[in-house]
């Protein structure tokens, strides 16, 4: 890549530390300068189009450009464009979506807290549950429990329930407070003749036995995504869920859902916990809240979590915890608004009825002599490539591809992953993948 001096790319790569890079090689390629975005497409500053194949980062449900969100961000900022939540303090709009995903919440929850991130929502909910733990006079009672390849964020709490190296090494993660079990990958680790249902019991299994082993009285909380996405997208079978709540219920151990990218229709329910029968303690909501038109996230928990929390808190006389932009007004307006959009435009619906064609595609493409498998819900979705000699090469390559043919779509190790906008059309779903059919041809040149 040409740099100009001066330009946008080399000011980036003067000044700008990135996620997910080679730091120290980043200047060798510097980065694709995303200039606007309109519907599904996003486009460079050199006026080339995109698809947006993974909707930002899983994220822009309603799309870019969406004028709705715009105008309510610019009427709130007007009119209190900050106020905090603290101490007897509040303000309409997070009271307005606090009410509105109670309302929503697939099963019964009690109260709402709002922060920024997913990292942060999650971060909290582990040092809620250890509060919560001492409440009932459990001190024991503090272990976590993630999954491999489960992702949850990247703060010191949530990374280490991330199950993916990368967020540990060199970082002292995981805290020693956290246990992980196996990725529920169905296609990639079953064993011979065993059938999803016996695959589900073993996994389940594993989880019994590691509290036995830990000890149930120390065992809190399990974190899950009902769907895994950043750990590569895996689908887990029908009972695995089922399965798992049962031996969760029997240990007493809290259930935290992390809908982060599941959540406001990308499994095709308003939540992943519907799809796959989840009646989880605590909701952990972000990105497709507010379409990351605002960083916004929220954490929906039950009475059962809630309750003795809220005991403590009156023993302690103050609940010791809050964020400056805990329910920040114009990214709770702007959510409010974008959970408007997405259930007056039917993008539930939409997902349901694109989704059949979205996985026929990813199939037909896994059909391709490079490619290895497949797996997907609603629309979510990765294609495995078949390894080169360095493992992530081959998905690096078919991403690479993928963008000099028009679409963004995200390689984690050597599977490429496709998270489009909830508003995406079948002839956008047919152009994205005739675009990586194509990618797909010119890697195997
Ligand atoms: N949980 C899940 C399931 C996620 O996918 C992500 C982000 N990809 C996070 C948590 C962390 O969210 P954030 O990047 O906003 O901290």
């Amino acid at each position: 890549m040409t740099v100009m001096p001066n330009s946008t790319e080399a000011r980036d790569i003067a000044y700008q530390l990135h996620p997910l890079v080679d730091l120290r090689n980043y200047g060798k390629t510097g980065a694709l300068v995303i200039e606007r975005g309109e519907g599904v497409y996003v486009y460079d500053n050199a006026g080339n189009r995109y698809i947006e194949g993974l909707a930002g980062l899983w994220s822009v449900a309603v799309g870019f450009g969406e004028t709705r969100l715009s105008d309510v961000a610019k009427r709130q900022m007007d009119q209190l464009a900050y106020y905090h939540i603290f101490a007897h303090k509040t303000h309409g709009p997070s009271v307005d979506l606090a009410e509105k995903l109670i309302q929503m919440a697939p099963v019964p929850m009690s109260k709402v807290h709002f922060t920024s991130s997913g990292s942060e929502a999650n971060d909290l909910v582990v040092k809620m549950t250890w509060y919560r733990s001492n409440a009932l006079g459990k001190p024991a009672k503090k272990k976590i429990i993630g999954r491999v390849k489960g992702y949850h964020g990247v703060t010191i709490a949530a990374g280490s329930i991330t199950g993916l190296p990368r967020n540990h090494e060199s970082f002292d993660l995981p805290l020693d407070r956290m246990r992980h079990v196996s990725c529920p990958d169905y296609a990639g680790s079953a064993l011979p003749g065993e059938s999803e249902a016996e695959f589900s019991r073993r996994m389940a299994a594993e989880l019994e036995a590691l509290i036995q082993a830990e000890g149930p009285d120390t065992v809190a909380a399990f974190f899950g995504e009902p769907v895994m996405a950043s750990g590569g997208v895996y689908v887990p079978p029908e009972t695995y869920w089922r399965e798992i709540q049962a031996v969760l219920r029997r240990h007493d151990v809290l259930l935290i859902a992390d809908e982060v990218i599941c959540g406001f229709g990308r499994t095709g329910a308003m939540f992943g916990c519907e799809t796959f029968g989840i009646e989880p303690d605590v909701m952990v909501l972000s990105k497709q809240i507010s379409s990351s038109y605002m960083p916004l996230s929220a954490i929906l928990m039950n009475e059962r979590f809630y309750e003795p929390i809220a005991d403590e808190s009156e023993r302690r006389g103050v609940f010791g915890h809050g964020y400056t932009a805990s329910g920040h007004p114009v990214a709770t307006a702007v959510g409010l608004e974008n959970i408007r959009i997405i259930e007056e435009r039917d993008l539930v619906g939409n997902c349901r009825r694109l989704s059949p064609l979205f996985l026929e595609r990813l199939a037909g493409l896994a059909e391709h002599r490079h490619a290895k498998a497949w797996r997907g819900v609603g629309l979510i979705g990765a294609v495995e490539l078949k390894p080169w000699a360095r493992a992530g090469a081959a998905g690096a390559a078919l991403q690479a591809a993928a963008q000099a043919e028009g679409v963004i779509a995200r390689a984690i190790g050597d599977s490429l992953c496709f998270c489009p906008p909830l508003i995406i059309t079948a002839d956008q779903v047919n152009a994205m993948f005739d675009a990586v059919g194509r990618a797909l041809d010119a890697i195997a040149e």
